[in-house]
């Protein structure tokens, strides 16, 4: 220790306070144990922290430039410091750093409420052209009693006396570097800063109250399942009275028996019996807005036509553009319309002798199989339409 203090932190004799502060911060950054662990850097650390508490106590630094010892008063006992974190140091010599430990002063009663999340199960054509739906909803409101101060009608939050309305407390601590200042929320207010000596007999003094409610929603068209539909500030109030979250409503859309969605599109598949297919017809088949409530279907079509070319082949498919789903964002998907054909069961005699003889005059009453691989043949086309 027998070093020159001065020469020990970089500074020259008359450096002023703020100087010396910044060349221990300088120094304490690189040879904290926190930072680096090397036992000789450990030791460094102790001697340059040292040169600190001398140089930066006007007193113990008037007795070192005198000569004198400036640890006569007592003050000794340093080496033991390994249990200081860097932030508590540097914290405490230097100001404070975001995030760590106090200096901001009583936080507030009042804050923001949690969002809130429901679920909501709605008919596909529902969740495809939009839907009102009136809903129960379990939240905390404001409490009418106190109107979310928390305080009893007549009464008042008053400043808490074991912080004096600061929120938080020193806590002073010994260490090798002299005392390390930390503040900590007050235990007595919570940090709050202040007590409600009398709190309101409905919200317990929250200032908040649960309740449920109805509430409207407007479901727009377009929403797939999953989709959450933000309803602002119709969440949780939060404690004090302070602003609701926003209230989430999760969408699930029930299966329909015939339609099905991918994105925008709706697929559907159309049975129509082996001589239709072949001979050809045109169908009236319902479309999706076929389910909305009478008033809801105004002006809309609730039949689409299907033409059957003769010679249709299972498993082909027709897209009807723009006669899907509505897309939340404009525009609207296809109607895809894959065909099976349906081939005959249970023949009885008249139309097992017709099949015969139709098959006779096709020359098919001994029909070798065929097996084409690729997209034309019919297995190909099957696989298109289930698949997708
Ligand atoms: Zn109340």
């Amino acid at each position: 220790m027998s070093q020159d203090l001065y020469e020990l932190l970089g500074v020259a004799r008359d450096a002023d306070a703020d100087t010396i502060k910044k060349a221990y911060r300088r120094l304490a950054r690189k040879l904290h144990p926190d930072v680096n662990p090397d036992p000789e850097t450990q030791e460094q650390f102790k001697v340059v922290s040292h040169a600190y508490e001398v140089l930066s106590d006007p007193q113990k630094r008037a007795a070192y430039d005198r000569g004198g010892d400036p640890f006569a008063g007592g003050a000794g006992g340093f080496g033991a410091g390994a249990g200081f974190s860097f932030t508590d140091i540097m914290d405490a010599f230097f100001g404070g750093q975001p995030g760590a430990g106090g200096g901001r002063g009583p936080r507030s009663r009042v804050q923001r409420g949690q969002d809130a999340l429901i679920r909501l199960e709605v008919e596909l054509a529902e969740a495809a052209f939009g839907v009102t739906r009136e809903l129960k909803v379990d939240t905390a409101v404001l409490c009418e009693t106190c109107h979310g101060d928390g305080a009893a009608p007549g009464s008042k939050p008053v400043t808490c006396e074991t912080c004096h309305g600061q929120g938080e407390v020193a806590h002073v601590q010994r260490s090798f570097l002299g005392e390390i200042r930390t503040l900590r929320p007050c235990a007595a207010c919570r940090g709050l800063g202040s007590i409600i000596p009398d709190p309101c007999r409905e919200c317990s003094g929250e200032g908040r109250v649960r309740s449920r409610r109805n509430l409207t929603v407007k479901i727009p068209a377009g929403v797939d399942d999953g989709v959450r539909v933000q309803l602002a500030e119709q969440g949780e109030v939060g404690p004090g009275g302070g602003p609701a979250g926003d209230l989430y409503v999760e969408i699930r859309v029930a299966p329909h028996e015939t339609f099905v969605r991918q994105g925008n599109d709706l697929h559907c598949t159309v049975t129509v019996p082996m001589s239709a297919a072949a001979l050809g017809t045109t169908l009236t088949l319902p479309t999706l807005e076929a389910d909305l409530d009478e008033e809801d279907r105004e002006g809309k079509e609730t039949e689409f036509e299907l033409e059957v070319r003769p010679g249709t082949q299972s498993g082909s498919q027709q897209v009807l553009r723009g006669r899907g789903v509505p897309g939340l964002r404009g525009g609207r998907g296809d109607l895809v319309v894959a065909v099976a054909v349906e081939t005959p069961t249970r023949l009885d005699a008249r139309q097992e002798e017709l099949l015969r003889e139709l098959a006779a005059l096709r020359g098919e009453e001994n029909p070798g199989g065929q097996v084409r691989p690729g997209s034309k043949s019919v297995f190909g086309r099957l696989r298109d339409a289930f698949n997708h």
